[in-house]
């Protein structure tokens, strides 16, 4: 089954507030199978919202509307749903009765305004709120369901929960969503596309997302079958189309970071890790170290932005760097190679670049990095012109130095 959000409230087209609701009601729905095909936020505009829900009724047969049911003249999500199912509303002696009696037990007398509370739409069933004064609305309609839930998240989330669940259990065919989660390294997002689209475009179902960020790109699968098993078996089928295409560049089928793949591949094997950073400055071992029982790999590693540092603390040969420059291949293999030598690590990563956004090295552009790798055989580093934005240039170069790695462990692997 299919659904629908509407977030009511003029606070949630501003830049001030989120619209939370509908992300913890999808979890809710796709934890019964539902998929929820799309949200709209609307403000506190009755015609707006009239149209927003006749419109969603004509697209799917599950519509859940949040927020808009206070006291107040802003708050019309129940005259609004009225006018788009062309229904009454009608006041509930009962309903008022239960906010009358909240207000004595806390000691407060009604406003008149709470009165708009108790209009129930013609034919819908109220959902006890114990956490506020408005009441919640289901109403069945021939073709499907709308819900009518508060807006703060303290009322709304219980109400769903106790009220709405158990009907949605008892209406709902039984459905199932599995899901995949493939990251992929080493390979630009449109480079991945042009290699899988030709084979998940052949199927609706699972529904294929891709995602990228810095030099990592995510492949989402979502299977929604009748059974568990059948949507499992739809996942696998395509998930192992895909792993096949693209073999060790994907670096993880459980949605693990990189930084923990690898080091759990440095943990079976009994090796460790140690870094040397110029203008990452400690972001590559704050990732490292993000890994819950990374001392168990993880040896640590030098700060070295300035240059005196470089040679101070790892032993960098002015020399070379006044033949080279601090951004060069022969300085981040030196890094590379005395971090490893000092630690005793067994492998050691160097970055040494320029992050932007103004050149301050004469001669090399902004977004230009050079990755070393020490390992026990060799030593060798990578250029990578990462494109610009400082914080950007950082984070590629982390992920990239990863990946540089990670490379050199499925080979010594292989081999
Ligand atoms: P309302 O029911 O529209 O009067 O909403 C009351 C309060 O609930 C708002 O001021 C927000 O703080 C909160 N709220 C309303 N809608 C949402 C939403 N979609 N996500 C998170 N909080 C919300
Ligand atoms: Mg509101």
């Amino acid at each position: 089954m299919n659904a629908e959000i509407i977030a009511v409230g003029s606070e949630l087209l501003t830049p001030a507030r989120i619209d939370t609701n509908s992300l913890w009601l999808t979890a809710r729905l796709n934890e019964l199978g539902v998929e929820v095909l799309r949200k709209t936020i609307v403000g506190d505009d009755r015609n707006l919202l009239a149209q927003a829900v006749a419109s969603a009724l004509d697209r799917v047969p599950l519509l859940l509307i949040t927020g808009g049911l206070g006291p107040t003249e802003d708050d019309v999500t129940r005259e609004a749903v009225a006018q788009a199912l062309r229904r009454r509303l009608l006041f509930s002696e009962e309903i008022l009765a239960g906010i009358e009696e909240r207000f004595r037990r806390l000691g407060r007398t009604m406003a008149p305004n709470n009165r708009r509370q108790a209009f129930l739409l013609e034919g819908a069933m109220p959902l006890p709120n114990p956490h506020g004064t408005a009441p919640g609305q289901w109403i069945d309609l021939p073709s499907g369901i709308v819900m009518l839930l508060p807006g703060p998240p303290r009322e709304l989330e219980p109400m769903f929960t106790n009220h709405c669940l158990p009907l949605l259990r008892e209406r709902l065919p039984q459905a199932f969503i599995r899901t995949r989660f493939f990251r992929v390294a080493g390979m630009g997002e449109s480079d991945l596309d042009n290699r899988i689209a030709p084979i998940y475009r052949a199927y609706s179902n699972p529904v294929t997302t891709i995602l990228a960020a810095e030099g990592d790109v995510q492949i989402h699968l979502r299977a929604r079958a009748a059974s568990e098993q059948e949507a499992e078996a739809l996942v696998e089928e395509l998930g192992a189309k895909i792993l096949a295409e693209l073999g060790d560049r994907v670096y993880s089928t459980d949605g693990s970071p990189l930084e923990a793949v690898i080091g759990r591949e440095l943990a079976s094997r009994g090796e460790t890790l140690a870094v040397a950073e110029s203008c990452t400055a400690g972001m590559l071992g704050a990732r490292i170290t993000e890994v819950p029982g990374s001392s168990a790999w993880f040896a640590g590693g030098y700060i070295v932005y300035g240059t005196a540092m470089k040679t101070r603390l790892l032993g960098v040969d002015p020399a070379l760097v006044a033949q080279h420059g601090v951004v060069s291949e022969a300085v981040a293999v030196a890094m590379a190679e005395s971090a490893r030598d000092r630690t005793g690590a067994t492998y050691a990563l160097s970055i040494t670049g320029e992050a932007g956004p103004e050149p301050s090295t004469p001669g090399i552009e902004p977004g230009t990095v050079w990755i070393g790798l020490a390992t026990p055989g060799s030593a060798s580093a990578r250029l990578y012109r990462f494109p610009a934005g400082r914080e950007r240039v950082r984070r590629w170069a982390v992920q990239n130095a990863l990946y540089q790695l990670w490379r050199s462990l499925l080979e010594s692997r292989a081999g």
